[in-house]
């Protein structure tokens, strides 16, 4: 829990604040980008909650926070915001909040699927997403996008008995993998299709589901246009980039759902359009 004595100077007054803990994940910024702002490595509170909706984002960032860094001395009732996790992006595609110190907050999605639902990467354990998972009638499949955000994955896929999904430059000795993508070549699932997209890291992989939702893990992410964590590259940048390049036939692209990064939506048609837009300002940064 935030304490109010850890309360960082940056925070306006009011009774929302972040305090001294916050690792600086980015999660609740992505939530409420009006409620959180970043300054010196922290987040803090910029604005104060006044309407029901911003309230809600505000109670689902507290509730996200890997480390529980945000506070709220009014002591609101929270319950609404908690049972809005997982939360609807759009058709039958929910982000799932309450994200874990072990991937450094980063985010996690869920797929109501006819033949069988779909996580991917990790939210940390708590049993009220193991409830909720129960109810939206379990997980069949576990996709972990790389290494870093395994986070609970395992004991999710225990608990529910799912397949998990990872490629073999990521799944390390001991990791119980069930489809193990071993080739770089995209592999179909019905409607999903696995893509190898090794460079943030060796086994990186993303996930499309109908075409329409990129789930990128680290590899790509959209701000101000597409963009990649090139300071946070552990394989190799120039086979990243490539990689980007390879999702360029993908071109009916609607949303971008990375791991660290908000969720954004795009217009149908332009995706390619913004891969070569983001590849060119890398090579004049880089020449
Ligand atoms: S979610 Fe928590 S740890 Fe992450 S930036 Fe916000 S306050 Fe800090």
């Amino acid at each position: 829990m935030a304490q109010q004595k850890k309360r960082l100077p940056y925070n306006v007054d009011g009774p929302c604040f972040v305090d001294s803990t916050c690792i600086d994940c980015s999660s609740c910024d992505w939530i409420a980008p009006d409620i959180f702002g970043a300054q010196d490595g922290t987040h803090y509170v910029k604005k104060n909650p006044e309407t029901v909706q911003e309230l809600e984002r505000f109670q689902m960032s507290l509730l996200s926070c890997p480390t529980n860094s945000i506070g709220d001395q009014s002591k609101r009732p929270i319950r609404k915001a908690l049972d809005s996790l997982p939360h609807l992006v759009e058709e039958d595609v929910y982000f799932c909040g309450l994200t874990s110190h072990r991937s450094f907050g980063a985010q996690s999605y869920f797929i109501k699927h006819p033949d069988g639902n779909w996580l991917i990467d990790s939210p940390k354990m708590t049993p009220y997403l193991i409830e909720r998972f129960k109810e939206l009638g379990g997980l069949k499949y576990i996709f972990i996008s790389h290494q870093d955000n395994v986070a609970d994955a395992f004991h999710y896929a225990e608990i529910f008995k799912s397949s998990v999904i990872m490629h073999l430059n990521d799944a390390g000795a001991g990791l119980k993998v069930d489809i193990c993508i071993k080739k770089d070549v995209a592999i179909e699932m019905g409607e999903f299709t696995i893509i190898p997209t090794p460079g943030h890291t060796q086994g990186s992989l993303c996930l499309l589901y109908k075409g329409k939702f990129l789930f990128t893990g680290d590899h790509l992410y959209f701000e101000n246009g597409l963009n990649v964590f090139s300071e946070y590259c552990w394989f190799d940048f120039e086979e990243q980039i490539l990689s980007v390049e390879k999702l360029k036939k993908y071109t009916e692209v609607e949303w971008i759902l990375p791991g660290h990064g908000g969720k954004h939506k795009i217009e149908r048609g332009v995706f390619p359009h913004a891969i070569d837009q983001m590849i060119a300002t890398i090579k004049s940064t880089y020449k």
